[in-house]
C-alpha cells in the first residue's frame, strides 16, 4: 500500500505516524512545498527571536518515511491515483492524505517587496528569509502588519532580537476578537517591551527610499527597514477541486464522494471553527486518519 501525503506539518506527519504504526509494511511518501524540515510552527518564533536553533522545532517523521522537499503539488487525478508537482514529477498512490494548512495573505500593496524586505510571518522558510535578509542588511526597525496572534507573536520575537518594532492593526484595539482584559493585559504587556502600536489606522501604500520602507497610513507616514505581513491565511486549494468540495475561500468542505475511499483531508486546509489551538487539533485529526 502507498500513502502519499501533500503536506509535512501536524496533520500529515501525525497522520504518517498513525499508518506507520497500523501497516509497517506501507509506503509512505511525504510531499511538501517548503524547504524546512518539517517543523513545529508554534516553536517558530524562537528561532525568529535569534534563541533557539531551527533544529530545535523539527518534528520526528516514520522512520521508513520518504520526504520529498520542495514538491508543490499542483495536481490530482483521482481516476488514475497519481498526483503532479510543480516541475512535471509524477507519483501514484494507492490512498492520499491532504493537509495543505493555509498560505498567508499578501496584499497587492506589499507585492512588488515581497521577499525584498517584505516577508510573510507564516513558516519556518520565512523566518529564515527574514534572518538572511536581516543578517545582510543593516535592519534596526520593522514593521509587522496584522496585531492578530501572529502578528503579536513576531512582534515580541523580533523585539527580542533587539529590533524596534511598530505593529500595525487596523481595529481599534490589537487581538480585536478578544475579551477586553486580554487585550489590555497584552497591551500593557506590549508597552513594557516597548514595542510600538497604531491602530484603527490601515496602511495605504508601502513605496521603498533607498534602504527604508515608507508605509502611508490615513493620517501619518512611518519609515522601517523591514516589514512582515500578519495578515491571516486561507488554503491555496485550487488544485483539489478534481477531488474535493469548497467553500468560496478555498476551506474543504468534503472529499468528492466517488474518491472518498482513497483521499482523506486533514488539518487547517479543511471547513471548521477557527481556533487558538490549531496545531493540537491538527495532530488528533491526523492521529485519528483511520476511524
Ligand atoms: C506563526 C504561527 C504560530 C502558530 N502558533 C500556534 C500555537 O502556538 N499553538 C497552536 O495550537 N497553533 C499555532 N498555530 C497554528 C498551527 O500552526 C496550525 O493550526 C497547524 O500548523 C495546522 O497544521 P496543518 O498540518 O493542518 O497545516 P500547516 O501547518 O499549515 O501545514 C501545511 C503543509 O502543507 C504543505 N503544502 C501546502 N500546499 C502544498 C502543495 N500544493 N503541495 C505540497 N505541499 C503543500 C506546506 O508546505 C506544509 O508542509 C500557529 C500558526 C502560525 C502561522
Amino acid at each position: 500500500m502507498r500513502y502519499i501525503f501533500i503536506g509535512a506539518s501536524a496533520a500529515c506527519v501525525s497522520a504518517a505516524h498513525t499508518l506507520a504504526k497500523h501497516d509497517p509494511q506501507a509506503e509512505l511518501l511525504i510531499l511538501t512545498q517548503q524547504r524546512e524540515y518539517p517543523n513545529n510552527t508554534c516553536s517558530i518564533k524562537h528561532v525568529l527571536a535569534g534563541v533557539w536553533p531551527k533544529e530545535q522545532t523539527f518534528l520526528k517523521l516514520p522512520a521508513h518515511a520518504q520526504l520529498y522537499l520542495q514538491q508543490r503539488v499542483v495536481e490530482i487525478d483521482p481516476d488514475q491515483k497519481m498526483v503532479v508537482t510543480h516541475n512535471g514529477q509524477v507519483f501514484g498512490y494507492d490512498t492520499i492524505i491532504i493537509g495543505i494548512g493555509t498560505r498567508p495573505r499578501v496584499p497587492e500593496l506589499f507585492k512588488t517587496y515581497l521577499h525584498k524586505g517584505v516577508f510573510t510571518y507564516h513558516t519556518l522558510d520565512d523566518v529564515e528569509d527574514i534572518t538572511k535578509y536581516s543578517a545582510s542588511t543593516n535592519i534596526t526597525s520593522v514593521a509587522i502588519i496584522g496585531g492578530g496572534l501572529s502578528g503579536v507573536e513576531a512582534a515580541f520575537a523580533c523585539r527580542q532580537r533587539g529590533l524596534e518594532v511598530t505593529l500595525f492593526e487596523k481595529e481599534p484595539k490589537i487581538l480585536s476578537l478578544e475579551s477586553e482584559d486580554i487585550q489590555k493585559n497584552l497591551e500593557d504587556t506590549l508597552n513594557g517591551a516597548a514595542i510600538k502600536m497604531i491602530c484603527s489606522s490601515k496602511v495605504i501604500t508601502c513605496t521603498r527610499d533607498t534602504n527604508e520602507f515608507v508605509l502611508t497610513l490615513d493620517t501619518r507616514v512611518v519609515r522601517v527597514d523591514m516589514v512582515l505581513l500578519a495578515l491571516g491565511s486561507s488554503p491555496d486549494s485550487q488544485f483539489l477541486n478534481s477531488v474535493t468540495e469548497m467553500t468560496f475561500d478555498g476551506y474543504i468542505l468534503r472529499v468528492r464522494p466517488e474518491y472518498e475511499l482513497h483521499c482523506k483531508v486533514v488539518g487547517d486546509c479543511t471547513a471548521q471553527p477557527r481556533v487558538h489551538n490549531g496545531w493540537s487539533r491538527a495532530l488528533m485529526a491526523g492521529k485519528k486518519i483511520l476511524t
